[in-house]
């Protein structure tokens, strides 16, 4: 692509640097889980009725042994190009399901939508389901819609036999962008996350966004999570718009496998 005269939008080095970069965080990460650079945090999640927390989600960590510990957000769209997620994804829903079967809280763990275009992740999750001893429903699947959902018609019908077993479907980051309430209908979605995003925005107009979410994810059966709570302010706001849960630094930054059995122990 040509750009405009004058206007030169990206100098020639930062694109090589980009790719060489690509490269080599794709080499690394490819053998990442194999040397068990990878774990699974969680980050707990509270009722907001009952003030006990009831849920977590996983959150991958990657720590490299000499660039010491990448955010997922680098390295995640990564494994989506060279294909790891497949992997990655395996690896995070073994570590919530084990999780889930250790604790008696509701898990969480993110899919992303590359995974579900390949029909085997879900076909290995319908056995290792059916495998655990806790029923399903403890599990959501949060999905967010960064790229385009590729076949829907196909995904929908996979997630579909996911919910028959009981599993939950959550649709990330809404009101970042592409997610939206007519998404969580196509995908027969259980439960909302509001983003960060509308949660620290303190104008009428955000607020308005999430009681109208909120009213329409309750009339269709849908659950409300409010992400990203900071502040004592945010938690009254989100609690007095009618959200059910809330997650975010507040309450607890992602934490340890430990640290998160030691936090589980104390609920129940
Ligand atoms: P997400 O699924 O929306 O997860 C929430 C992110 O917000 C997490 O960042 C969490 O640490 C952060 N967070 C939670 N509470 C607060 C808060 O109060 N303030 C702020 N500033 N941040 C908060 P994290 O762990 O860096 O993950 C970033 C994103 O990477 C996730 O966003 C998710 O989209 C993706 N991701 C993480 N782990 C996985 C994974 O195992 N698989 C896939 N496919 N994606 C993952
Ligand atoms: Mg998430
Ligand atoms: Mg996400
Ligand atoms: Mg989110």
């Amino acid at each position: 692509m040509m750009a405009a005269a004058g206007a030169v939008v990206m100098p020639r080095e930062v694109g090589i640097r980009h790719m060489v970069e690509f490269a080599e965080l794709s080499r690394a990460l490819r053998g990442a889980l194999r040397r068990g650079e990878l774990s699974a945090w969680f980050q707990p999640q509270l009722d907001l009725r009952t003030n006990r927390v009831v849920a977590a989600e996983a959150l991958c960590r990657w720590h490299h042994p000499t660039w010491g510990p990448i955010p997922p957000t680098q390295f995640i769209p990564i494994a989506e190009e060279d294909g790891t997620i497949g992997e990655i994804g395996e690896f995070m829903a073994t570590e919530a399901m084990t999780a889930m079967t250790d604790w008696a809280i509701d898990m969480s763990v993110n899919v992303s939508p590359a995974q579900l275009e390949d029909a085997a992740f879900t076909t290995w999750l319908e056995r290792m389901i059916l495998r655990i001893r806790r029923p399903a429903r403890r599990l959501t699947l949060e999905i967010t819609e960064g790229r385009h959902l590729g076949d829907v018609p196909a995904l929908v019908a996979r997630l579909d036999r996911l919910r028959g077993l009981g599993v939950g479907i959550a649709i990330d980051d809404f009101g970042s962008g592409q997610a939206s309430l007519t998404q969580a209908r196509r995908l027969h979605a259980t439960e909302l996350k509001i983003d960060r995003g509308l949660v620290s925005d303190d104008s009428p107009d955000a607020s308005r966004v999430v009681a109208d979410a909120v009213a329409l994810a309750h009339d269709a059966h849908i659950r409300v999570v409010a992400e990203g709570v900071e502040t004592a302010d945010q938690l009254d706001k989100v609690t007095r718009l009618g959200c059910d849960r809330a997650q975010g630094y507040l309450l607890s930054r992602p934490v340890s496998r430990d640290a998160m059995a030691r936090l589980a122990a104390a609920i129940v």
